[in-house]
């Protein structure tokens, strides 16, 4: 592997093609694929919960239900949507609580019309960390989901902001898709988001930076660069990438792309590049 990609602060290995292509084919084969879609994917500048986004989205989530994939939502947004709808501050954990609890069943209803387009029912989950850590919990969890999958019902989840203030201080759901798609045993994670994918150098600030294409060997190179060239945001993009490889370590493979990309789960369906893929590592951490 001479090949590298990027000229800007960092050079990648690359991954060898054949793999990224094996990967590729694994993701476009996925009967069940975890979608998780940031809060940027959902509203606009004002934090009004955006009807074109949603309708975008949905319409990207139809085409993998035409195909006859099982599709999960993690949707983000609570907090967004709630402060586009009341005029309160979100400074303390207990507002920001309060805002959830807003816009979470303003997100709902806005699904459920906008899924209502292709005749789809919604479901809605509700999760706090615990429900993941407790095997009974989870357990239920996962019964359920696979009744709602059955029955072709869309369940989508959020964390369940109003009693977990860990949550919404720390949490975000790029851990939480990653952990529902390891827990239904997903054969894809794609997490959708206005960056796009995983660069050479913060993109935001550096006109040089470059896409990766995929990441897999050369992990430890990538992160050391995201986290040395971007900051600890909520939901930034090194959550993203600790979701993405937390997958693709229990051989699903994930991939980072733009939300706003034309068809872009179709693309994925189809097995052409979007954004950077993780390429399943078979247990090995290759760090
Ligand atoms: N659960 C929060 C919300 O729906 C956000 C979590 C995240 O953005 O990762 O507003």
């Amino acid at each position: 592997m001479s090949d590298t990609t990027g000229d800007a602060a960092t050079t990648f290995e690359s991954v060898d093609a054949d793999t990224v292509e094996a990967a590729r084919e694994q993701a476009a084969n996925a009967q069940r694929v975890v979608v998780k879609a940031g809060t940027n994917t959902l509203t606009d500048d004002d934090s009004n919960l955006d009807r074109e986004k949603v309708d975008k989205l949905v319409d990207d989530i139809a085409d993998l239900l035409a195909d006859g994939r099982e599709v999960l939502l993690v949707s983000s947004g609570a907090v967004g949507a709630g402060s586009g709808r009341v005029d309160y501050p979100s400074d303390t954990v207990e507002e920001a609580q309060a805002l959830s609890t807003v816009g979470q069943s303003h997100l709902m209803a806005t699904y459920a019309d906008s899924f209502g387009r292709y005749d789809r029912k919604v479901a809605q989950l509700l999760l706090t960390e615990t429900d993941l850590d407790d095997s009974e919990r989870f357990t239920n969890v996962t019964n359920t989901v696979e009744t709602l999958l059955d029955w072709d019902v869309v369940p989508i989840i959020n964390e369940n902001d109003a009693v977990a203030t860990e949550e919404i201080r720390i949490g975000d759901n790029d851990m939480l898709s990653s952990s529902v798609a390891i827990g239904v045993g997903a054969d894809l994670l794609v997490t959708l988001t206005d960056v796009g994918g995983v660069y050479t150098a913060n993109p935001k600030h550096d006109a040089s930076a470059e896409l990766v294409e995929a990441v897999g060997s050369n992990y430890a190179a990538v992160q050391e660069t995201v986290e040395a060239s971007s900051e600890v945001t909520f939901g930034g993009i090194q959550t993203k990438v600790h979701g993405a490889r937390a997958a693709s370590e229990h051989e699903i493979p994930a991939i980072i792309g733009k939300s706003t990309e034309e068809s872009v789960l179709a693309k994925i369906g189809d097995g052409k590049p979007v954004g950077t893929i993780f390429v399943p590592t078979n247990g090995e951490s290759n760090e």
